[in-house]
């Protein structure tokens, strides 16, 4: 029922789209050539042997266990982290050192999403230093077209605890009324550096117990700077069972309001956390009940979106080849050009090179993110990507088989 109020507002809001069907561009995921041309031998050789450990689970819990505790420790292994998992997944310690990688993608026609991914801080003082990193980061941005987004997490500038009180509705205190307030002037500051640079930005999801403070903080800045332009992109899980119809009205509500829904949209990240948490609360869980059913919102959610372009820009995150492809069909479908600015597609930087390089190569609109920070500090987001790759059946495998190809493919040169 819902759903067809959408529709309607929608519909009546929405320009006509071109339904001239084109042929798509030709894309190969097995394109070998475009996927690896701009690496080394010895590059190759080194990803093959990262993700080759990566895909043994014992190495990756021990390994992720060790490395906090050795640098804290100091213990040198730093070097040792920087030249193997932090040079496939990071661009570097700060912006400067993202340069190189930031050249490396444009000469593919690939954008860079500068992404500041230090994590677990706490302090006010320490929010407030996340706050201005963010906005050098939407600087060096500006008026450059190989960087065409910048990204920020709220936990990166907000106690946690309080966006969970919030995201609860629970009442305040005088104290953290002024806390929250600080917190919004930071998300506020971060976008309005964004809307004046002309450069779109991203406000990552996180757990769904602190998501609808996000939420909030994110509809109250696209109603503030979407008005004109998509300048602020809230990101949507599919891999939740009540995000179709969230962002079904949410861009609703941003038609009602007259304003330009940006949507970033992702699978999900949090699944055991969010799984085991509310088996422990004795809760339902908030996660879909299988794989498929979060690919399929997954796929809705992008035929939604191009059903109505006029209104609603998106970013596809992510690795997987069946949606990017849907996602490239449909535009063919509805007439719309691969360089429509209102379409990217994104990976992390790292993966699935084989995605990125060969839709830029067909002329869609791709960009990396690109995390960065010191070594000791990146090191929880590098816990994550390795345990992300872990599975054999999975992505990984998918890495080596085309690493390994590369490699042959090399020998035979
Ligand atoms: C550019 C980019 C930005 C991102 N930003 C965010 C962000 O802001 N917030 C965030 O949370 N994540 C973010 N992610 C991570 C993303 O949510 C996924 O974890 C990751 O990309 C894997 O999903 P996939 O679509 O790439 O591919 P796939 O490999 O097809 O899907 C894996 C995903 O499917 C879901 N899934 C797997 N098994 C099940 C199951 N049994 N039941 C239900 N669902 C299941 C999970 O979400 C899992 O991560 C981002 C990813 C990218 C590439």
């Amino acid at each position: 029922m819902p759903d067809t109020a959408n529709e309607k507002t929608l519909n009546s809001l929405s320009l006509s789209v071109d339904q001239t069907l084109v042929e798509r561009p030709s894309i190969s995921f097995d394109n070998l050539e475009n996927t690896f041309g701009s690496r080394s031998l010895a590059e190759i050789r080194r990803a093959y042997l990262l993700f080759k450990t990566l895909g043994n689970p014992l190495v990756v819990k021990l390994g992720s266990t060790l490395a906090g505790f050795a640098l804290n420790s100091g213990l040198p292994i730093k070097g040792l982290i920087r030249k193997t998992i932090f040079s496939q997944f990071c661009g570097g310690e700060d912006i400067a050192d993202c340069n190189q990688t930031v050249s490396r993608l444009a000469q593919s026609g690939i954008g860079s999403i500068l992404d500041y991914s230090v994590e677990g801080k706490g302090s006010e003082a320490e929010f407030e230093a996340s706050c201005r990193e963010i906005i050098a980061t939407v600087q060096r941005a500006a008026g450059d077209s190989h960087i065409p987004f910048s990204v920020f997490k709220v936990t990166g500038l907000a106690r946690f605890e309080l966006l969970e009180k919030l995201s609860d509705g629970e009442a305040l205190s005088a104290d953290e009324d002024r806390e929250f307030h600080r917190i919004r002037e930071r998300v506020n500051r971060i976008c309005e550096a964004a809307f004046k640079a002309r450069v779109r930005i991203f406000i990552d999801a996180e757990e769904s117990w602190i998501q609808p403070a996000i939420d909030s903080l994110a509809t109250e800045m696209m109603e503030q700077y979407n008005r004109t332009d998509f300048v602020v992109y809230n990101t949507i899980q599919l891999y939740r069972h009540d995000r179709l119809t969230y962002f079904k009205d949410s861009a609703n509500e941003a038609a009602q309001k007259g304003y330009l829904l940006g949507v970033k949209l992702v699978r999900g990240a949090y699944m055991e956390k969010e799984r085991s948490r509310a088996e422990k609360q004795d809760k339902p869980s908030p996660i879909q009940p299988d794989k498929s059913a979060s690919d399929r919102d997954y796929n809705q959610a992008l035929r939604f979106a191009l059903d109505h372009i006029d209104r609603i820009a998106i970013c596809a995150g992510t690795h997987n080849e069946h949606s990017s492809l849907l996602l490239a069909d449909l535009m063919t479908e509805r007439g719309i050009d691969p360089g429509d600015k209102r379409i990217y597609f994104s990976q992390l930087l790292g993966m699935s090179d084989h995605i990125s390089f060969n839709l830029a190569k067909a002329g869609y609109n791709v960009a990396k993110y690109v995390p960065y920070g010191p070594v000791e500090a990146v090191l929880p987001y590098l816990i994550r990507r390795a345990q992300e790759n872990t599975s054999i059946a999975g992505q990984t495998g998918r890495e080596l088989s085309l690493l390994t190809a590369e490699m042959k493919r090399r020998n035979r040169l």
